[in-house]
């Protein structure tokens, strides 16, 4: 079983059904919803490799529909850091740039072309899980036993909180506006994806602006003084994309939201008997700064969850059969603190809130115009968080 149809959920479901278990998802919402903007918008040549391993075809076609950035560039103050072009590759050589909105209705066709039942409007208030099975209880009063379950069910887990599951991990105050903006299709801006410390046109915020199928994402550090009603207004939003992408982008403002900067994880990502696993936002909350590791973490959490449940299933289901499970969940929590601290150490990064990180990044920024070394330290700092995408203890 699994709860949630959001993008973790779907992709349970596939590795699931790759595995050759039956599967059900239930999910809160109607079929009918509308689920807005770019959100996660970067999926890993992994990630894509892993969704065709669950569903032949869904990472190619996501990276045919995707764009893969050939440019990366940062700014300090208004002057280029550091550049970089990328050799002629395959298109998804390295990833794909699609909104979340494409992802998930192409993940939703895949589950639906492979016959696995959705029940849409099926809110799930809670579940019990005993040596024997898991009892999810519906909150319309009706229940379903299942063997194992995948809580996808978002930051807001259900699941989670009716098994006591704890999330441990500072929440920043540090607030974002984000905003996509549609692309002008006859003349588009070339394919850069762009940090910008302290840009001279926004009063010296920090600005990502990511381009993605069909349009840009562009993501704005509020001050901590700022009146964030205000940036995320229409007027304001209005100003500063203009500011940044030019006039013609005034009035192509297709999505604008806001987050606050989290990085918290799990307690526990398995329940006492292993018979349910936490994935994606469920089980863990990062900003997308740092890795953009949200939904690409989430989905090594329901390919992990589906491996470990059907090797327990294979042999005998009993508890030191799901004892793996158990490590298996450990071993995502860790991961789950390896992204979290990467996407901390770009907030630290962005805020430089100590006297050491400003000179770090003046010298880093003066340095630059003859190395290319201390231009890379402030882009990936930000952008990637860490060498490794993943913790090495997960190979992921
Ligand atoms: C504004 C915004 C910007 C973001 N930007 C980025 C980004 O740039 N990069 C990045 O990596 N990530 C980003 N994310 C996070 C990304 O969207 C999540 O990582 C991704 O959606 C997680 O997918 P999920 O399936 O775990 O959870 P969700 O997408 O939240 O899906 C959960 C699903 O469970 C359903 N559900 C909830 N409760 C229940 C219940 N009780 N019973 C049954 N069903 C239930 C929900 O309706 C939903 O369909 C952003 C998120 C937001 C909101």
């Amino acid at each position: 079983m699994v709860v949630g149809a959001g993008p973790v959920g779907l992709v349970a479901a596939l590795a699931a059904h790759s595995h050759g278990l039956r599967t059900t998802i239930l999910e809160a919402e109607d079929s009918n919803r509308l689920r807005p903007g770019s959100r996660a918008t970067y999926l890993y040549r992994e990630t894509l490799d892993q969704l065709d391993a669950f569903s032949p075809g869904l990472g190619a076609r996501l990276a045919r529909e995707g764009v893969t950035w050939p440019r990366i560039r940062s700014t300090y103050h208004g002057r280029t850091v550091y550049e970089r072009t990328f050799p002629r590759a395959p298109h998804g050589a390295f990833g794909a740039s699609i909104s979340q909105r494409l992802q998930e209705r192409t993940m939703l066709e895949h589950v639906e072309k492979a016959g696995i039942p959705i029940r849409w409007s099926s809110r799930v208030g809670s579940v019990s899980s005993t040596e024997n099975g898991v009892t999810v209880h519906l909150v319309d009063g009706s229940t379903i036993d299942a063997d194992y379950v995948v809580a996808a069910d978002g930051a807001h887990s259900a699941v989670r909180t009716s098994l006591g599951i704890g999330m441990e991990g500072p929440r920043s105050d540090a607030s974002f506006v984000i905003v996509d903006v549609d692309e002008v299709a006859d003349d588009p801006l070339p394919l850069v994806r762009e940090f910008h410390y302290r840009h001279p046109a926004v009063e010296g915020r920090n600005v990502l602006v990511l381009p993605f199928q069909g349009g840009w994402r562009l993501d704005l550090q509020a001050r901590r003084d700022d009146d964030v009603e205000a940036l995320q207004s229409a007027d304001g939003t209005a100003a500063w994309v203009a500011a940044i992408l030019g006039e013609r982008y005034r009035d192509r403002i297709a999505w604008v939201s806001r987050y606050r900067f989290h990085r918290a994880v799990a307690a526990r990502f398995t329940d006492p008997h292993n018979r349910v696993f936490l994935a994606g936002e469920a089980a863990h909350l990062f900003a997308p700064f740092g890795g953009g590791r949200g939904l690409n973490s989430g989905v090594r959490d329901a390919q992990a969850a589906i491996e470990a449940f059907a090797a327990a299933a294979r042999d005998g289901g009993d508890a030191a059969a799901r004892e793996q499970v158990g490590a298996t969940g450990e071993t995502r929590r860790r991961a789950g603190h390896f992204n979290a601290d990467a996407a901390g150490g770009a907030l630290a990064q962005m805020e430089a809130n100590t006297v050491f990180d400003r000179a770090a990044q003046w010298g880093a920024a003066f340095a630059a115009r003859w190395w290319s070394r201390p231009g890379m330290w402030l882009d990936s700092r930000v952008t990637s968080g860490s060498a490794e995408r993943f913790s090495p203890s997960t190979r992921f």
